[in-house]
């Protein structure tokens, strides 16, 4: 199970390179394939649709047992909203195919690189995405958050299905924190079309993310510094 990172082979660690060199068959959601297909040029390459997750790990799992050895690609973590954890509960028990998990940069990581040091304090990741979570419980978590003067970074913020998704999680943090608290969006991380924005949670409400978007959400002490979105750690005060 490989983190290929944000999308931009730099972003991808030594280690993720490693196991990509060292695999038979790469199998993976055809648009990160894509992404590593040109620096692994001889390798033999598996892809399947958006949403066939189980049939993807099912596939690896087949290709392992026959002999090969495998790597699942998944963008950012393979175990952050990625498939790590589903490819060992379908493995089960059985003792014949070895999984290992290769970390890769998440997008919370990469983004907020993009846009300063918006996570320097406590935060939490909370996805959008009501697929596999009831929106009540998101609901539940993003006001939990916000009570908790976290700062948030959102996955899955939106998509045409979810068009007022964000909207509604803006007005449950809008709840606990200012209309002025500062937010940001981070678009295609390390891949064509890159592109970051700041903005105030108000202004947050009214934006439309696509399911490329990461968004973050400061606390109440996160500032525009330099033009950077930064949650101070608070080594001055000490
Ligand atoms: N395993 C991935 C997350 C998959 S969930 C990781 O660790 O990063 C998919 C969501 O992740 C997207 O809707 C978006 O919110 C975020 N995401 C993943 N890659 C991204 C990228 N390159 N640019 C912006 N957001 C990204």
């Amino acid at each position: 199970m490989v983190g290929i990172g944000p999308g931009d082979y730099e972003e991808m660690t030594l280690r993720a390179v490693d196991a990509l060199r060292s695999s038979d068959a790469i199998v993976g959601y055809h648009v990160y394939v894509d992404l590593v297909r040109d620096h692994f040029p001889e390798k033999e390459f598996f892809t399947t649709p958006m949403r066939r997750e189980a049939e993807r790990c099912r596939m690896a799992l087949d290709l392992a047992r026959e002999g090969r050895e495998v790597a699942v690609v998944c963008s950012g973590d393979a175990g952050i909203y990625g498939m790590a954890g589903l490819i060992c509960e379908l493995r089960g028990e059985d003792a014949s195919v070895e999984v290992e998990v290769v970390g890769g940069l998440t997008a919370a990581i990469s983004g907020g690189c993009r846009l300063g040091a918006p996570l320097s304090h406590d935060f939490a990741v909370i996805s959008l995405s009501d697929l596999l979570t009831p929106w009540e419980r998101i609901a539940d978590r993003l006001d939990c958050a916000a009570r908790g003067d976290f700062c948030i970074a959102l996955y899955n913020p939106g998509s045409a299905r979810r068009s007022d998704y964000l909207q509604r999680a803006c007005d449950i943090v809008l709840r606990h924190q200012s209309p002025q608290t500062i937010c940001g969006i981070v678009r295609n991380i390390g891949r064509e079309g890159e592109a970051a924005q700041l903005m105030t949670l108000s202004e947050l409400r009214g934006y439309v993310p696509d399911m490329f978007t990461t968004v973050f959400i400061g606390n109440s002490t996160t500032k525009v510094i330099g033009g950077r979105m930064v949650t101070p750690r608070g080594y001055r005060d000490v």
